[in-house]
């Protein structure tokens, strides 16, 4: 089976903590690689990060990945919090620059992912094997796709391991970015992001904002299903398993599940993969 891996991201009651030590029980039979914890840039879920990787590596025994994001941030806060994964027993981060919410605070000493990843391995040499995120639909303030795969080769050259992408519903445009990104130099694992389709109304507004298309013809078929939640499930659960076939017969080393807490709609993917 091809190594798989989880996202979360920390919760802030006690009804969501519920929710994601149920959702990582379930998870944990498919025996990911890691697990890896989303990080609120600037903003209200910055503390509860490091407690939720905590959680997902002494509870549930994963290995598991903070993102670090280092928009909004000092040099210190990050010093701090490399030296707090290294004593929860982390050895794998998620390193981005993020998104400060619009209109909030200061960029931050570390402007791009490539200056965070540079930093983390000036201050812990090779503890940390260090993911990036890339994309193969092109970053939404990216000037043109070239540019983007420029500044992701960047991060790479700076000393990261791997990458994980944004998510996409078009197999097409991860392989041409894979050829693109091997012809620029860049040779390390490119794990496709794989988002399970759970709530599709909340999906296409994300999905505007952070750049990912979703297919005409899958809005237009959603639309046909109207509230026929069953029909739905089935249909967005055939097609992402459809994709990840395909991902997987065209070389992808690994699948990253954006699993956001819950454990079925990444399930009825991976039932449908054998
Ligand atoms: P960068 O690689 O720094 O790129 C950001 C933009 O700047 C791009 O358009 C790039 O082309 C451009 N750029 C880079 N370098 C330069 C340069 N030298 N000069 C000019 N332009 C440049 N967000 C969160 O807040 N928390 C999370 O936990 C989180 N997890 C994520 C996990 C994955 C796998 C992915 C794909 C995204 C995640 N994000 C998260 C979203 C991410 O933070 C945003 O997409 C953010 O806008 C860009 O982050 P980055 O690390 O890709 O930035």
């Amino acid at each position: 089976m091809i190594p798989l891996s989880f996202e979360f991201y920390p919760p802030k009651t006690d009804e969501q903590r519920t929710q994601l030590d149920r959702s990582a029980e379930r998870l944990k039979v498919h025996a990911p690689e890691y697990v890896s914890c989303t990080f609120g840039a600037g903003g209200s879920t910055l503390s509860y990060t490091p407690e939720t990787v905590r959680r997902l590596h002494q509870r549930h025994g994963f290995d598991a990945a903070p993102h670090l994001s280092c928009v909004g941030g000092t040099r210190e806060e990050i010093r701090k919090l490399l030296a707090l994964y290294r004593g929860i027993g982390c050895r794998r981060l998620v390193a981005l620059r993020g998104d400060l919410p619009s209109g909030m605070g200061r960029p931050g000493d570390l402007r791009y992912a490539a200056d965070l990843v540079a930093f983390i391995r000036a201050e812990t040499g090779s503890h940390f094997h260090i993911e990036v995120a890339c994309y193969p639909e092109t970053h939404p303030q990216a000037d043109d796709a070239l540019t983007d795969l420029r500044h992701f080769k960047a991060k790479i050259d700076a000393g990261a391991d791997s990458a994980i992408t944004q998510y996409f519903y078009n197999a097409d445009a991860y392989f041409q970015f894979v050829d693109d990104a091997r012809a620029a130099g860049v040779e390390v694992p490119i794990v496709p992001g794989v988002m399970p389709i759970s709530n599709f109304s909340q999906l296409r507004r994300f999905s505007e904002a952070c750049g990912a298309e979703i297919p005409r013809w899958v809005v237009k078929r959603m639309q046909g299903y109207g509230d026929d939640s069953g029909a739905i499930r089935e249909f967005a659960a055939d097609l992402v398993a459809r994709l990840c076939r395909r991902l997987i017969d065209g070389g992808a080393p690994a699948l990253h599940f954006y699993a956001l807490n819950l454990a079925r709609p990444s399930q009825a993917v991976l039932a449908r993969l054998d």
